[in-house]
């Protein structure tokens, strides 16, 4: 399949279509109409719909999921170090084990989350990870939709050479639809001041996105308070990466002055609710951004520390923890965690994707909803969140292909990916023994 050619049109008549839309419209029944790589029609089923029809008569249409943060490679190290505490998991197991990487591990492993993401209803993610030419190669193969951080660390000195590479990364890809480019510098920790500094003033030249992690653990918190006085986030403000175009990965560990600062900076927090909980570093408050005016996305993290990138999950789970850590289970309802994954992540990239509505770019998921985890239904919102998995996702549309057509990945040979996977994560661990 060319993702290059405008599909022909097509329709989906279902049970539920959600918009996803500031009134959260919802059709039942509805059809969405899909051309020329755009939404053209969302509403109650017509008389007459051009082109192929695809009748889902339990289903569900909602808008394609965005995952904002994300070392998509990682999927090759899924299982590899778990249970593990996350400077040792970093320094004793996943940095060893990059160094015999190469660039076509980092596509195979790229492809790898690429296949995942499609069968779990994600047509868009924020990367960050080495190689990144191989990561969009496998983006484009795939036909998905991502925001590729270049990755940085170290000093100004030593880095200096990767703004050579990015700005080539930029020439290439700066008519692309479907790749933008952006900074990565990896966190406070792992970069210098002037590093930091530096990619603070090229992106905002250039409006270019900053995708970094920050206040993740307490252990980080506590060195920076240590070593600057200041919270990763107003340090990350001193040094002029926090703006509009910014995704703060993770935003765990927050004091109230540094919601504060999230909100007057415009900054996004990709939320990634399993790897926090995983690797012991608490609850983000969601719902004291949110309440504040700051964006929120969701992020599934690399799947050597979350395992999976199942979005439905980290949906699942956020709702939980707000609910819990406000003792409330109105606090958070399942359109917020909803929201997170559509709207939210669709605000953080930069993207028109994330609702349903005529004239919009064509991401959008189809569940077939004939299941006895699924029926009844009588929230369709609260089914989407609390009972619906990846396996029941049988369409995923972006930029107008159909990229999972009835359940097959249409855009590569997903049997031998796996194949190829397994024989790469293989060698990768020999070649560290
Ligand atoms: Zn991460």
């Amino acid at each position: 399949m060319n993702v290059d050619k405008p599909c022909g049109p097509f329709t989906f008549r279902a049970k539920t279509v959600l918009t996803g839309d500031a009134a959260q419209a919802v059709f039942s029944p509805g059809e969405v109409t899909v051309a020329d790589r755009l939404i053209t029609y969302v509403g109650p089923p017509r008389q007459g719909a051009a082109g192929r029809v695809i009748d889902l008569p339990a289903g569900m249409v909602l808008p394609a999921f965005i995952n904002a943060h994300q070392h998509a490679a990682m999927a090759l190290f899924r299982g590899y170090a778990d249970d593990v505490r996350l400077m040792p998991w970093l320094r004793q197991h996943i940095w060893p084990l990059e160094e015999h990487l190469s660039s076509d591990d980092v596509y195979t492993g790229t492809l790898l989350a690429c296949a995942e993401m499609i069968r779990s209803g994600t047509a868009a993610f924020l990367d960050m990870y080495m190689f990144p030419q191989a990561v969009v190669r496998a983006a484009e193969e795939a036909g998905m939709r991502i925001g590729v951080s270049w990755p940085f660390v170290g000093t100004l000195e030593t880095a200096a050479p990767r703004f050579e590479h990015l700005a080539a990364g930029i020439a290439q890809w700066a008519d692309s639809r479907l790749t933008q480019v952006w900074l990565g510098p990896h966190a406070p920790y792992t970069c210098s001041e002037d590093l930091l500094r530096r990619v603070g003033e090229y992106a905002g030249d250039r409006d270019l996105g900053i995708h970094v992690h920050l206040a993740e653990s307490r252990e980080e918190v506590e060195d920076m308070r240590g070593e600057r006085g200041l919270s990763p986030i107003a340090y990350a403000r001193e040094v002029g990466i926090l703006g509009p175009r910014t995704v703060v990965a993770h935003a765990a560990v927050l004091e109230p002055a540094d919601i504060a600062i999230m909100a007057a900076s415009g900054a996004s927090v990709a939320h990634c609710p399993v790897s926090n909980l995983k690797l012991g570093n608490g609850v983000a408050p969601v719902r004291q951004l949110l309440d504040a005016g700051v964006n929120v996305a969701l992020g599934s993290d690399g799947a050597a520390s979350t395992n999976t990138l199942d979005l439905f999950v980290e949906m699942r789970l956020a709702a939980w923890l707000q609910k819990s850590a406000a003792g409330d289970p109105a606090s958070f309802t399942a359109g917020d965690a909803l929201g997170l994954a559509t709207i939210g992540g669709a605000r953080a990239l930069g993207l028109a994707t994330g609702v349903l509505a005529a004239g919009r770019p064509a991401d959008l998921v189809a569940t077939q909803g004939w299941a006895a985890h699924l029926q009844p239904v009588h929230d369709p919102v609260s089914t989407l969140v609390y009972a619906t998995r990846p396996d029941d996702v049988r369409y995923t549309v972006i930029d107008g292909a159909l990229v999972l057509d009835d359940g097959v990945i249409t855009t590569f040979d997903e049997e031998a990916l796996l194949q190829e996977a397994g024989e790469r994560a293989r060698r990768l661990v020999e070649a560290r023994m």
